[in-house]
Parts: structure tokens; sequence; C-alpha cells
């Protein structure tokens, strides 16, 4: 699961990394916008449908209160012109006396209170003796409600179909059946004694007409009513005679009396408020429900409309907002950019590697000045590099002469500044090992002052170094630049001569010897003359190395010594043996 997490993670910073500062600024406003926007907007128009639901349960259930209690104060009205007709002295002789007179006063009556469509009186058997209009006189009304109940007390019964007076009333015009609220009560006369039944026929026509006239008061035109009996049948309203409300939905509604629902009736929803009524004084009520209702839409219009306003303008100001965050955005990325294009042209082109001071944000102010900060330090630290770079160098050509003195010195002879010995035998053994590869012929003088010891106990040993040193400069002046001339000691030199055979060889050692002899040595007031013996080799090939070449030079020079000094003498490779046996 972390793993997962994890991957995810790198996974959006991998996108990120592709996003520029403006990108990520106006996305995450734009989210934020629209969350915001959208939170805002769906909860305003929530509060502003519900809040329009409410008023307009509460209007509902308004007019079905209203109407309840019309309805209600029409029966008890009529319940209590029953009873005044009841207690009408006018009528108090007639209940057991003349039926027709009876008869027309209960017309009389009737005329006055036009919403009874029959008033009769029964006698205690049931049969009908005076009625309005003579209708059902002579019929016996014994098994009908009103009057079974009348017989004892007083009652309202609840809507029916006319049935004994169907066939007696003329028909009625949009085809229905005619349909009568019963209000029946017993005749007593004054011993207390029951007489009859005195029983009223309403027109439920009238229901009708308050409903219509509900319905037309209310402002909302779509505003439906119905009354349903609290068996739950229509009796006024859509669907008449079909039940509406039945088991616990019908316990609810009469349980608590008033309350509103949503229903859905056919294809439309619609909001509806009931109100059962609970009569009206004396008139205990028959617990009609009256509804109100109206279709949903139309009644939650305003509602929709309102949330849709507050869409619109939620939209539009997060329009407004997205490009506000843009152009921010904008602001905020540009010196970045600026930044980082002025960072890349450093390095590249001749110009100063120096920043331009960008502005914006204390952020970006802040990036520039640790920028330039940063490429000064680097500038300084490259100056000294460079310094440093420039001292190794001088140290280093210092260190290479200084090695090639020191090289010179160990390899130079410090009075006569020729070769010393050391060196010698390493070119000698160079030029040997070229010579004997190459087949060429190399040479080697070996050259002493004679009689030395004789200058220096004359002059003193100053003068006999000055004598060396001279004689090294002719030396060196005679040969080539590629011969090799080394003090071995002493006041002995040594030449090693490239490309020479043995008569160059005698020719430069005779040379040397003739220059010497010629030569002024002195210094101050002392003058003299020396002279120099020469013996001569050449490369041999039973030479072992360089050192048997200079060998047999010495033994030249032995020959040139012991056969008079200031000579030269070049010996033989073949005479070394006879030499060496002598
Ligand atoms: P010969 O003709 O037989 O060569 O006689 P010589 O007197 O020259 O004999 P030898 O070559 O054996 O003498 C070498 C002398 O040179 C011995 C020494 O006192 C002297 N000598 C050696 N080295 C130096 C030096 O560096 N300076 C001076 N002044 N004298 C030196
Ligand atoms: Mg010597
Ligand atoms: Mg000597």
């Amino acid at each position: 699961m972390r793993h997962l997490l994890s991957k995810v993670a790198e996974r959006i910073r991998a996108i990120e990394d592709h996003f520029t500062v403006r990108a990520h600024i106006t996305i995450a406003f734009a989210v934020m916008i629209v969350a915001l926007v959208g939170a805002l907007a769906t909860g305003a128009a929530l509060v502003s449908y519900r809040n329009t639901a409410e008023l307009v349960n509460t209007r509902l259930a308004a007019v079905a209160s209203i109407t309840a209690e019309r309805l209600d104060r029409y029966m008890a009205v009529r319940q209590q012109e029953v009873h005044l007709f009841s207690k009408l002295e006018l009528l108090q002789g007639l209940w057991q006396g003349d039926h027709s007179t009876l008869r027309k006063t209960l017309e009389q009556l009737q005329s006055s209170f036009s919403d009874f469509a029959w008033i009769g009186f029964a006698q205690p058997d049931g049969k009908v003796v005076a009625a309005t209009k003579g209708m059902l006189e002579g019929a016996s009304v014994a098994q009908r409600p009103w009057f079974r109940t009348g017989l004892n007390d007083p009652m309202v019964g609840d809507v029916h179909e006319a049935a004994l007076l169907a066939s007696l009333l003329a028909k009625r015009a949009d085809g229905e059946p005619h349909r009568f609220v019963d209000i029946a009560l017993p005749i007593r006369n004054a011993d207390g004694v029951l007489i009859g039944v005195l029983g009223a026929h309403l027109d439920w026509q009238w229901a009708q007409t308050v409903i219509a006239r509900s319905e037309a008061t209310d402002q909302e035109s779509d505003t439906t009513l119905t009354v349903v009996s609290k068996t739950g049948t229509v009796l006024v309203g859509n669907g008449m005679n079909t039940t509406r409300f039945a088991g616990d939905k019908l316990a609810t509604i009469l349980q608590t009396r008033a309350g509103t629902f949503a229903e859905k009736v056919g294809e439309q929803n619609s909001l509806t408020a009931y109100f059962v009524g609970n009569g009206h004084r004396e008139y205990q009520g028959l617990n009609w429900i009256v509804t109100a209702s109206q279709p949903a839409d139309v009644a939650l219009a305003a509602a929709v409309h309102s949330a849709k306003n507050i869409l619109f303008i939620g939209a539009a100001v997060g329009l407004f907002g997205m490009a506000l965050a843009f152009l921010i955005a904008q602001r905020i990325s540009n010196p970045i950019h600026a930044i980082t294009l002025e960072a890349d042209r450093i390095g590249r082109s001749s110009g100063p590697s120096m920043l331009p001071r960008q502005r914006g944000s204390l952020e970006v102010v802040q990036l520039t000045q640790a920028l330039r900060s940063l490429l000064r330090r680097i500038g300084f630290a490259e100056e000294r590099t460079k310094e440093a770079e420039l001292r190794a160098t001088e140290n280093a050509l210092q260190f290479k002469d200084d090695l090639s003195k020191l090289r010179r010195l160990a390899d130079t002879d410090y009075l006569t500044e020729l070769m010393n010995r050391r060196s010698f035998i390493v070119a000698a053994n160079d030029a040997m090992e070229f010579a004997v590869r190459y087949k060429r012929s190399i040479a080697t003088l070996m050259i002493d002052i004679d009689h030395f010891k004789v200058i220096n106990d004359t002059y003193g040993h100053h003068v006999g170094d000055i004598a060396i040193k001279k004689i090294a400069e002719i030396v060196q002046s005679n040969i080539k630049s590629t011969d090799r001339a080394a003090r071995f000691g002493g006041e002995e030199f040594v030449v090693l001569l490239r490309e020479a055979d043995e008569r160059t060889a005698q020719a430069l050692g005779d040379r040397i010897r003739r220059a010497v002899e010629l030569a002024i040595i002195g210094e101050g007031e002392i003058r003299l003359s020396a002279t120099v013996s020469v013996g001569v080799s050449l490369i041999a090939d039973s030479d072992r190395d360089v050192q048997d070449m200079i060998e047999r030079a010495d033994q030249g020079l032995y020959v040139a010594k012991n056969t008079g000094r200031n000579r030269c003498f070049v010996m033989p490779a073949t005479e070394e043996r006879g030499i060496r046996a002598a």
C-alpha cells in the first residue's frame, strides 16, 4: 500500500515537472474556484430550494386548513339549523298533527335554507310522514343509517349517493349521481317520548362550490384541492369515489391531523399538504381530509430559477477568478522565466557573467540577489583558480629549470664545465650501442697534461687549476657539437668522437695537442705553456663495452707518454692483446 502510494506520488511529481508555475497556479486556482463556487452555488441552490419548498408547503397547508375549516363551519351551521328546526315552536304541534301542514312548513324552511335538498319527518317505525315536495312520503327509511342513528342521537352522516331519492330527483346536468350529507336528530314530545326523526339531506354540490372557490381564490392556479373521507375515499376533487389513502398512510394522516408530503401523481411529482377537519363548536366533524396539491415543477419553479441564477453567477465569478488567476500566475512566473533565460545565457555569450536584477515578488528579488551573489563568488573563485594555475605553471617552470640546472650540475665537472666521468660513461654507452647496432665507427681520445706535477709545484695549485681550465677550453673548442668531452679526474680528459675513422681521430688528437702546445696559460704576471699526450682508440669488434675502448685509448696514452710525450698515439685493437701479453 505504501509502495503504491509512493509510486503514485512519484508519478504526480513527474507530471508536475512538465507543468509551468503558471499552469500550476492556474490549475490550483481553477480547482479551488470550481470547488468553492460549486459548493457555494449548490449550497445556496439547495437552501433556496428548501426554503421555497417550505414556503409552498406552508401555503398549501394554509389553503388546506382554511378550506377544511370552511367546510366544518358550513356543516356546523347546517347542523345548527336542523337543530333549530326541531326546536321551532311552530313545528311542535305539527309533528303528530296535520302532515300536510308539516310538509308546507318544511318546504318553507327549505326555500329559506336552500342548501337542503330534502327535509323530512319519519315516524319511529321509519315511515316518512312529511317531506319537502312530498318526496318519499309514505316510504320507509327504517334501513337508512341516518334514521337508525337519528332515532337515538343527533347525527351527521358522511357523503353518500342518493339511494331512495335517486329516482325522484331530476337528473343532474353533469350526469353525476346526486350526493348527500345527512343530518338527523330525534324528535321527542314534552314528556321526552320519541315521536320521530327529523332528517335533512344537504346537496353535496355545495362542497364542490366551496372547493372551487378556494381553488380560485388561491394565487397559484395550479393548486388542486380534494376532500377525502376518513376511510380514504375521495369525496370532492380529482378521482372522485376512488380510494386516495389507505392503510398506514391513512392512519398517519388521521393521527397527525396536519402535515405535508411529496407524492407522485401519474408522471408528475406533487407537493401536498393535508388538514383533517376537527369540527366546529357542537359539530363534531367527520374527519374530512382536505388536501391541497401543487405540481412540484410549478411550485419549485422559483427555486429552480434562483438556483440557475446562483449557478450562473457562480460560473461567471469562477471564470473571472480563473482569468485573474492566470494573470497573477503570469506575473509570478514571468520573472522566474526571465531569470532562467538570463541564467542560461551566462557563460555562452561573451558578455559579463552577471544576472540583471529582476522584480515581481520578494522571493524573486531574493532569488536574483542570491544568484548575483553566487555569480560574484564564482567569479572570485575563478580568478583565484586562474591565479593558482598561473602560480603552479610558474612553479613547474621554475622546478623544471632548477631540475635541469641540478641535472647539469650533476653531469658537469665543476672546474671545467665539461662532462664528468659519470655522465660521460652514460653518453658513451648510448653512442656505443648505436654504433654497434648500426655498424658505425666511433673513436676515443684520452688526453693527459705532461709533467703537470711540475706546474703545480712551480706555480701552485691555483695556477694548475687555471691550466686545467684552459686546456679544457681548447679541447671543447676543437670538437664538433655531436662529440663529447669530459674531465676524467685530475688533469686527464676523454673525448668521444662520432662517425670518426682512425685518420679523423688522429687528426683531431694532433690538432688538440698542437693547440695546447701553442697556447699561453697565465694569470697576472705568470705566463707558461704546457703540452699534452694523446692516446687514441677506435671501436673494435672485440669491445664488450665502452670501457674496453676507453682502456685501449689509455693504453695509447701510455704509449705516447713513454715515447716522448707531446704526441698522439693510436692504439690498434689487434695490438691490445700483444701489449697485455707484454
Ligand atoms: P706525466 O707527464 O707522466 O703525466 O707527469 P705528471 O707530473 O703530469 O704525472 P701525473 O699525470 O701522474 O700527475 C698528476 C698530478 O696532477 C698529481 C696531482 O698532484 C695533480 N693534480 C691532480 N688533480 C689536480 C687538480 O685538480 N689541480 C691541480 N692543481 N693539480 C692536480
Ligand atoms: Mg695524469
Ligand atoms: Mg700528467
